[in-house]
């Protein structure tokens, strides 16, 4: 992965300075970075484009703003594994099949197919809660982040000081897709 990462780099950039320049000076640098980035190893093998989404809002977030924000230049969703979990436990997303379901709640391993139906519930469940909520990717991808340690893996949830405890379906016997990828 190391050497596609060099080799595209190489054929896009020639340097990541270069890419990001070419995002600012364009329109939509965030949307322009994404494109870039699409060809780029590493980052190109993920349709839903997390690793590529995440860059860009950290680009953006940074106090040096190191890419410009133009309005109407939102980030996709940005859905690892956590935020799955986080999604199927709040009810953001159903599982209805049901050996799937008895699956996840066992933990085991999934096939990639069942992972990438579950991913991507979860990515147009996410865009949904941004646009429900007219808050920016950003800030909807910071609420999920955080909630990793308010709902672990390993341990108890803590709902207590989980600001959606009341919305919550709280299907904590739920886990994300077990399934080994370089994507997230
Ligand atoms: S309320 Fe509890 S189960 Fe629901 S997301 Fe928060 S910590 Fe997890």
């Amino acid at each position: 992965m190391a050497r596609r990462y060099g080799r595209d780099m190489l054929a896009v950039g020639p340097d990541p300075a270069e890419v990001v320049e070419r995002a600012n000076a364009s329109q939509q640098p965030l949307a322009c970075l994404l494109q870039s980035l699409d060809r780029v190893g590493g980052y190109k093998e993920d349709p839903l484009r997390k690793k590529s989404a995440l860059l860009g809002l950290i680009l953006r977030q940074r106090p040096e703003a190191f890419l410009r924000t133009e309005p109407g230049d939102e980030a996709p969703p940005v859905v690892d594994y956590h935020v799955q979990r986080s999604c199927l436990r709040i009810g953001l997303v159903r599982v209805v099949d049901p050996g799937l379901g008895s699956s996840l709640e066992r933990r085991e391993l999934v096939g990639a197919r069942d992972e990438a139906e579950v991913r991507s519930a979860c990515y147009r469940a996410v865009g949904e809660l941004a646009r429900a909520s007219g808050r920016s990717m950003g800030a909807v991808d910071w609420f999920l982040f955080q909630n990793r340690s308010r709902c672990p893996e390993m341990t108890e949830p803590d709902c207590a000081r989980c600001p959606v405890d009341s919305a919550c379906t709280h299907r904590t016997e739920l886990f994300q897709p077990v399934l080994r990828t370089t994507f997230y």
